[in-house]
Order: C-alpha cells, then sequence, then structure tokens
C-alpha cells in the first residue's frame, strides 16, 4: 500500500504530525514483506522531497518505507530544481514514483524520460513504482489496453527479465485520480489481467504472475476492501486519502 502525498502538507510541522498519527496507529503493524513475513502489508509513503528525512525518522518505528515522488535521471549538473536518484537514496528512499499522470501532464514527462527514469532507479538499487493509464478520452475510444501495453512497452524498455523483481506496476486511469470516480473493482481486474499478458509478451509467464500491480485512482476506506478482493489487484497507490491517518490505517488494514 502507497501513500502519494503530492505537493502536501504545506509545512514541515504539518508532516511531522501527519507521520506520527500514521505511527501511532499502526503500531508494528507493517513490516516488508520478505520470506518471513510473505502475508505482510509492506507500506511505503512519498512526502514531498524537503520532508524525506524528518518523516522517515518518525514512520520507520512503525515499519513504514519510506519513497520519493520523483527524480531526474542525470547524475548530476546544471539541472535547476531537480534531484538525482542518488540523492534521495542517500535520504533512505528505497522506491520511486515514475510516470505518474501529473508528471506526464504538468512536467511534460514523456515516455522517454520516464523509461531513462526507471533504468536511473534500478541502476542506483531503488525500486521504481511505474505508473501508466489511459485518459477520459482514451477511455471512451475504447482503446485503454492499447494505451497501457504501449505505455509499458516504451517505459520498460530495456529493463531485464531480472530487473523486473523490483519494479511495481501502478494501473492508474486518469480519469480516476482525484476526482472520486474509482474505477470498478471488476474492470480494474481485467485490466490488470491484461497488464499480465502484456508482461508475459515482452517477458515471460513468471514475470507476467510476480510482478506487483497496483490499483490507483481515488481509492478511499470504502473502495479498498473489494477492490484488494480482486485476484490481480496486489495493492493501491493511494493519494488523497493518504492524507488522513485514519482513511490510510483503514487501508492499510484492508479487509477481504
Ligand atoms: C495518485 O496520486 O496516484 C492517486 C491515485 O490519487 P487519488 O487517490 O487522490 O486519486
Amino acid at each position: 500500500m502507497a501513500g502519494n502525498w503530492k505537493m502536501n502538507p504545506a509545512t514541515e510541522q504539518d508532516a511531522m504530525d501527519l507521520s506520527e498519527s500514521l505511527t501511532k496507529l499502526l503500531g508494528d503493524e507493517t513490516c516488508p514483506i520478505d520470506d518471513e513475513n510473505p502475508l505482510c502489508t509492506e507500506v511505503v509513503v512519498f512526502p514531498p522531497h524537503p520532508f524525506i528525512s524528518k518523516v522517515k525518522e518518525v514512520v520507520e518505528d512503525a515499519g513504514i518505507t519510506i519513497g520519493a515522488q520523483s527524480i531526474y535521471f542525470e547524475d548530476k549538473g546544471a539541472y535547476t530544481g531537480s534531484v538525482s536518484a542518488s540523492m534521495v537514496k542517500s535520504l533512505g528512499c528505497e522506491y520511486i514514483l515514475c510516470g505518474h499522470s501529473e508528471r506526464r501532464q504538468t512536467f511534460g514527462d514523456d515516455d522517454q524520460a520516464i523509461n531513462r527514469k526507471v533504468l536511473k532507479v534500478l541502476d542506483s538499487g531503488m525500486k521504481p513504482i511505474l505508473c501508466i493509464g489511459e485518459s477520459k478520452a482514451e477511455y471512451d475510444l475504447n482503446i485503454k489496453n492499447e494505451v497501457c501495453a504501449m505505455q509499458l512497452s516504451k517505459d520498460l524498455a530495456n529493463v531485464t527479465k531480472e530487473q523486473m523483481k523490483e519494479v511495481v506496476i501502478a494501473y492508474e486511469p486518469v480519469w480516476a485520480i482525484g476526482t472520486g470516480l474509482v474505477c470498478a473493482a471488476g474492470d480494474a481486474n481485467e485490466t490488470h489481467a491484461f497488464l499480465r499478458t502484456v508482461l508475459a509478451r515482452m517477458y515471460d509467464d513468471d514475470v507476467a504472475q510476480e510482478t506487483r500491480i497496483q490499483y490507483g485512482g481515488s481509492v478511499t476506506p470504502d473502495s479498498v476492501d473489494e477492490l484488494m478482493a480482486m485476484p490481480e489487484i496486489d495493492g493501491c497507490l493511494v493519494g488523497g486519502a493518504s492524507l488522513d491517518a485514519d482513511k490510510f490505517g483503514r487501508i492499510i488494514n484492508f479487509k477481504t
């Protein structure tokens, strides 16, 4: 379960308050998934860059992992306003969002740039959460699958089968992000199943089955249980509801 805080909250103190509420609420119920904890829910939060270190200090007590919302693909240099993979790694980030629709739309990240970011994150020893999904117009034209398949093939270019173990995919229909219009669980499940057929074509059946695919788009405590009951949905990427500790806590403790 991932919480994308986007450009919120407003101040470092607000970020600390949210982190503390979440940590108190979760106690030690979260932990990293590994061979000893195969059934744990892995939780990662993505605060704005300036708050990463302080938030990490607080949330790691609850076993929550920290991630960064974006990086630039170059290592260093004259890229005013950007941060590199090594910078956020040195702060303890383990996951990086790549290709979020807000980055695609507002900041002009195209598939080539997203692919370079995915490769940089992997080369730096971190894990990309690659966000893909169709716009409302593409949904209406009934080309959702074609759009998602194209994004997968371009954004994962030159990512090896071995590297795919570190990649998480987030299917986020753009029309569902921040709109309150959650995709019907059955429809999201069908799209996830389709994405696995694309991964099977690009790699093989093992990669298709083992890659974690999250759903994202207006997930709330009201919709999470039905979504997580779907066999092809492995987790959720949550925006708005992750800014409320009670809501995010309930999402993490989904019931199927
Ligand atoms: C997101 O930011 O990835 C997202 C899914 O936002 P929201 O949950 O607010 O729709």
